[in-house]
């Protein structure tokens, strides 16, 4: 543990919980806070814990384009009361209720044929905005919109972790002693895609049964939820329901570029703005075999340049823990030849049903 002053302390105990929230950080845009560096998820990659499903991370389609991160949200019920998507020239491009991963890659085929970087959302014709949506209208206040008579620029950003370290239904991980509850851990609870406001009631469901197992006594992982992926699923009244899984090999990073040199004017925050654009561009709503071998060089770059800064300082352990993630998730996202969920590969646009299992680290 590091403390305010920068010192470091070892604390020991029987039982630890990692509540630690997800990684949205990873990308350049992304609608969460600061602090979501998916610490929990790096410590137990550097562990050998299971982790899974890191190639699947949510982008929600309507947040609003702003200069600051993160950012706020226009959420779907400003599209289930009607608001409407409409790229440079005005025109409806995609149906407004199809699921946010859809959504997403219609806004980015948009962003991308007419070259901006945002679209829009006409919620002009929505009565009593403020009301109705009181957080939302005060964040478009503040950005010097009227909903009612602008049309709102949004466009898409990383949103939500829906895999992390794999917990059983009372939150063990693969190390007993170890537990997970929240954005950080994979339950089983949202699979490839996840499903609007299951997070919060994740986190109000696992993080108690996590520590009524502890005082409990329970001690080690059970073969339940995501767990079945690691222990397996004879025990499961119905092993048709059980998604197996599949050993995640994480490749070693190659050289760090042309020159084989790390920049030797990086800082931990060029370091992780460069991580997250590379992110944002080639591994997020969509990627390519070519896209993230793109990335792969990257993360070797960054992990080379932060060999040579002090790993005590918050800056740094935080951009090494994102750059530990990105690998497994590229790593992943390569080897998952096909698209599910929020997993989107130009390459393999199709779902293989022959892949329908979790890829796991840690096993
Ligand atoms: C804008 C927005 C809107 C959302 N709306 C909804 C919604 O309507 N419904 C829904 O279900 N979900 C929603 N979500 C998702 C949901 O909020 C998150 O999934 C949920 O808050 C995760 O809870 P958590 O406790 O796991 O992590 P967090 O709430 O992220 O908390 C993690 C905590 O750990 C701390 N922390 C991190 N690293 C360290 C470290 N190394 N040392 C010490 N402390 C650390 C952080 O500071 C933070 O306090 C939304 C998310 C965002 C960003």
């Amino acid at each position: 543990m590091i403390d305010h002053s920068g010192q470091l302390h070892e604390v020991r105990a029987k039982n630890l919980l990692l509540a630690t929230g997800g990684a949205g950080q990873l990308f350049a845009i992304t609608t969460n806070p600061s602090v979501a560096t998916g610490d929990g998820v790096a410590m137990a990659l550097r562990a050998g814990v299971a982790v899974a499903d890191l190639e699947f991370f949510q982008f929600h389609p309507t947040a609003l384009y702003h200069p600051g991160i993160p950012r706020p949200l226009l959420s779907e019920a400003l599209r289930g009361h009607g608001a409407l998507l409409r790229n440079s020239a005005g025109e409806r491009f995609i149906d407004e209720m199809l699921p946010r991963d859809v959504v997403s890659r219609a806004i980015l085929a948009e962003m991308l044929q007419q070259q901006t970087d945002h679209v829009w959302l006409d919620a002009t014709g929505l009565d009593h905005f403020a009301e109705r949506f009181p957080t939302i209208y005060s964040d478009l206040v503040a950005s010097g919109l009227d909903p009612m008579t602008d049309w709102l620029p949004v466009a898409p950003a990383a949103h939500h972790q829906c895999g992390g370290i794999v917990t059983d239904l009372s939150g063990a991980t693969s190390l007993p002693g170890l537990w997970a509850a929240g954005e950080t851990s994979c339950s089983g609870v949202h699979g490839a895609n996840r499903l609007a406001s299951n997070s919060l009631l994740e986190g109000m469901v696992f993080g108690p049964r996590a520590i009524e197992s502890i005082a409990g006594g329970a001690f080690g992982p059970r073969p339940t939820g995501a767990m079945r992926s690691v222990l397996g699923f004879a025990d499961s009244a119905d092993s048709s329901l059980s998604i197996g899984g599949v050993a995640l090999p994480v490749p070693e990073l190659g050289p760090t570029g042309p020159t084989g040199k790390p920049d030797s004017a990086a800082t931990p925050e060029s370091l992780r703005r460069y991580i997250q654009q590379a992110m944002s561009t080639d591994a997020g709503v969509q990627r390519s075999a070519e896209s993230l071998q793109r990335v792969w060089q990257v993360i070797g770059q960054t992990l080379a340049a932060l060999d040579h800064m002090d790993p005590q300082v918050v800056a740094v352990a935080e951009v090494r823990n994102l750059a530990q993630i990105a690998q497994t998730l590229v790593a992943a996202a390569l080897a998952r030849t096909e698209s599910r969920g929020t997993h989107a590969r130009i390459d393999y646009p199709a779902t293989d049903p022959a892949q329908t299992h979790r890829l796991v680290t840690g096993i």
